[in-house]
């Protein structure tokens, strides 16, 4: 298994140059933050997640977690950094300083979370699950949960959980039957939760778990589902630990990757019933869960573009040392891999995809940023419509994409890649969750074209394409090749953007099956076109830049790798579209029994 470098150059330029690094250092909250500053934290955490979090990827994989008499063991190393983690500050970046956080960009949070999944997708798994486990006690808890909960979960002394999944209930949270009933002041919480990650671990000694279920005589449905906070341990008045809660780790999962993360059935109640406190009010659990979730499905986004990038450096490095054929016709020598056009084709696709997606996940953050701290609501407004919009696509895109990259970084090892020991398996098998956990890609694909395309009747996505449209004068006024070609290419997919856009609008159109048959491919057409359009503004930097650099190699590689982006991998756009608008007929014509 190759090292981890951590990417912190690119992460740099985007902050800057997509993500207005400067406009957001004027934002109320963060005056503070110096672009030094920055620069500082991103480079001590790629010290930390390089020396101490990723050499237990491979180990930890081999070891996996495991659970006896209740208690699980964490794979050896695991523990000991995630102390050190903690210790380091590094759970705590993105919150207030109120409720005991750093108060930095949740910009700046993404690339470090990125880090952490890159160095260590399983064991990164639990600050994720925390971080929204936070949010949602900010946002809904009564001051007194936040008072006992909260400053243990921001310093990372205590982790939190997210308990949706019951075994008839995946998808369709109606179907959930936990059941909580009022006793005092409390509820007491039965029922049994499935594939719950990090719901036991060795790392600390209490454990958040934030959990679904139903009161008696509440409204059938997701309207009767209410959100309670479950402590493993019960908390005394002066904050000390009581007794131990009827909540218990029963088993754990055995899966196809991520194998160090423990995830766990839970049984609640299998004695007196686990006590919980409501958070927010009685039968509005699942909006409350939702916070949760937003921010998760954010940071599983991210998953794909990280395991992208590990999978990536590995492959170059691979590529640069295995010899294997004539790189010429004619020529007898045998010579490195990476001068094969086609083994250069996938690492430039993998390259390629990575840069866009890590701009579209860090874009889609800032906007999150702005949305939270702009002094203007227009501008807050604008940013949040953004942000709903594009969230469904970072996670779905990036995570299918993340999926293809390491397969791609697999194949580029030949043989290898499906021999263990080389860890481009492991990056596979690992990616393969991503699409699947916060809400499956096909939910994700009728999220934005439902909820976020189709109820504002196409609005957010009208000004983020005019906006999109509005690069076209600016790359053609370079008068560059590479900046010309990106143009023409970028104002093809948006063409096709558009065109699928004002079909699904179209009333003729309206039937339910047609326009949901195409929702996978208008939100990979969607995300295809953004990350074009974003890597068009990367290219547009780099050339403005390269005049006055001192780093040309790197800003060249921007603009090779966007005129690459813009070559092969935007020209798919337009191959989604009939996808979308040929409708359901072929999709839904086989009758059931034919299957
Ligand atoms: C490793 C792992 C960790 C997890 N961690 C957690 C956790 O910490 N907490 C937690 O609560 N859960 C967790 N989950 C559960 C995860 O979120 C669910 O697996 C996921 O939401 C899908 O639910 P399901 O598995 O029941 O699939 P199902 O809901 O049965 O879906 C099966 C298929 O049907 C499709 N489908 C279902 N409904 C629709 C629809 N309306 N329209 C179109 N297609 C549909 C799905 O897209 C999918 O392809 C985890 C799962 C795994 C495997």
């Amino acid at each position: 298994m190759s090292n981890y470098n951590p990417p912190v150059k690119d992460m740099l330029f985007i902050f800057d140059e997509l993500c207005d690094l400067k406009g957001l250092n004027n934002l109320p909250n963060f005056t503070e933050i110096s672009r030094d500053m920055v620069d500082h934290i991103l480079n001590e955490s790629a010290k930390f997640t390089s020396e101490v979090v990723a050499p237990l990827n491979q180990s930890g994989d081999q070891e996996t977690s495991v659970l006896k008499d209740g208690e699980v063991t964490t794979p050896k190393g695991f523990k000991e950094a995630y102390k050190n983690f903690i210790e380091g500050g590094w759970n705590s970046t993105p919150f207030a300083p109120e409720h005991g956080g750093m108060g930095l960009p949740w910009m700046l949070t993404t690339s470090l979370q990125e880090m952490w999944q890159s160095a260590n997708l399983a064991w990164s798994l639990c600050p994720l699950l925390t971080i929204g486990a936070i949010e949602a006690v900010i946002a809904h808890a009564t001051p007194q949960l936040r008072n006992t909960f909260l400053p243990k979960l921001v310093s990372g002394e205590w982790t939190g959980t997210m308990n949706l999944t019951e075994p008839q209930a995946g998808t369709d949270m109606s179907l959930l039957k936990s059941r909580a009933i009022r006793d005092g002041e409390n509820y007491r919480i039965t029922g049994q939760k499935i594939y719950i990650t990090y719901g036991e671990q060795d790392f600390t000694e209490n454990i958040v778990h934030l959990v679904l279920a139903r009161l008696p005589n509440s409204p059938t449905g997701v309207k009767g589902i209410s959100l309670f906070l479950v402590p493993k341990f019960l908390v005394n008045e002066d904050g000390s630990l009581g007794e131990r809660n009827d909540v218990f780790a029963v088993n754990i999962e055995h899966k196809l990757g991520i194998h160090a993360s423990p995830t766990c059935v839970m049984s609640y109640g299998d004695n007196e019933g686990a006590i919980g406190y409501l958070v927010g009010k009685e039968n509005d659990g699942l909006s409350c869960m939702f916070t949760m979730m937003n921010n998760a499905r954010l940071n599983v986004g991210l998953q794909g573009v990280a395991i992208g990038e590990r999978a990536y450096q590995q492959a170059v490095e691979f590529a640069k040392s295995r010899i294997q054929s004539a790189a010429v016709s004619g020529n007898t020598k045998s010579t490195t891999i990476i001068k094969h056009p086609d083994v250069r084709r996938m690492l430039m696709m993998m390259r390629s995809q990575i840069e866009a997606m890590r701009a579209i996940a860090y874009y889609t953050n800032s906007a999150l940023d702005i949305s939270r701290n702009h002094t203007e609501k227009k501008v807050r407004d604008i940013n949040n419509a953004r942000m709903d919009l594009l969230t469904p696509v970072v996670k779905a895109w990036c995570t299918d994409l993340g999926v293809e990259i390491a397969s791609m970084g697999l194949q580029v090892h030949g043989g290898m890649g499906f021999i263990e020991e080389t860890g481009a398996a492991q990056y596979f098998r690992d990616s393969r969750i991503a699409p699947i956990y916060e809400g499956t890609n096909g939910i994700q694909a009728i999220d934005l074209l439902g909820r976020k395309f189709l109820r504002d009747g196409g609005s957010a996505m009208d000004n983020l394409i005019n906006e999109i449209g509005g690069i076209d004068e600016k790359l053609i006024e370079t008068d560059d090749a590479d900046c010309k070609a990106i143009q023409k290419s970028l104002r093809e997919g948006l063409n096709s953007l558009r065109t699928a856009s004002e079909w699904l609008l179209d009333p003729k159109n309206n039937d339910i099956d047609t326009k949901f048959s195409g929702a996978t491919p208008f939100l990979h057409l969607t995300g295809t076109v953004v990350g074009g359009w974003l890597m068009a503004r990367s290219a547009l930097a780099a050339h403005r830049k390269l005049p006055n650099s001192k780093d040309r190699p790197f800003l060249e590689a921007k603009i090779i790798t966007a005129r690459f982006y813009a070559d092969h991998i935007l020209p798919r756009a337009n191959a989604f579209l009939p996808e979308i608008t040929r409708g359901s007929g072929s999709v839904m014509a086989l009758p059931e029994e034919s299957f």
